[in-house]
């Protein structure tokens, strides 16, 4: 199931991570699509308070991933572009985060495709008409629009 949504500013785009934290299961991987500044940190901010996590989520662009603990489920945050390729994702451990129960939120996820397995859920964010509109097209979830 594909749905798309229209965002009007970061914080409706950080509402739609929240729900998504609050219905996520354990060992999910998002795989996001999107350019640079299109919104993939701020989803992913939202995601992290959705998880209950206390920690304000910020890019890990220098790091390549963050962790975060302390919420409903761990946190595994990557930032793939500087990655040329998925084998660099494996040398830094990819199958252990993935085994680790956790959320693995994966930015830049074009560069690292052939890790991503068919179930992953995909997040495509793209700017809207409008500067503050973002239109986001999330699969293999719930409908994160739907009441409770
Ligand atoms: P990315 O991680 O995709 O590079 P960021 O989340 O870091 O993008 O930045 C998104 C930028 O776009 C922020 O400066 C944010 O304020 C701005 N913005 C404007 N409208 C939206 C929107 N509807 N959703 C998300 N971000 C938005
Ligand atoms: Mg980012």
């Amino acid at each position: 199931m594909t749905k798309e949504y229209t965002t009007a500013g970061e914080e409706q785009t950080e509402a739609l991570g929240v729900r998504l934290g609050q219905l996520i299961q354990p060992g999910a991987v998002i795989a996001y699509t999107g350019d640079l500044g299109a919104g993939k940190t701020a989803f992913t901010r939202g995601l992290a308070r959705g998880l209950g996590i206390p920690d304000r989520v910020t890019s890990p662009t220098f790091t390549i991933v963050n962790e975060y603990e302390g919420g409903r489920l761990p946190l595994f945050h990557f930032d793939m572009y500087r990655l040329g390729s998925s084998d660099e994702l494996f040398d830094i451990g990819w199958e252990d985060y993935l085994a680790r129960g956790g959320v693995c939120a994966v930015e830049w996820s074009e560069n690292v495709d052939d890790a991503l397995d068919e179930d992953a859920i995909r997040v495509d964010i793209r700017r809207g008409a409008q500067d503050d509109q973002r239109v986001i097209s999330v699969t293999n979830v719930p409908d994160l629009a739907a009441d409770e």
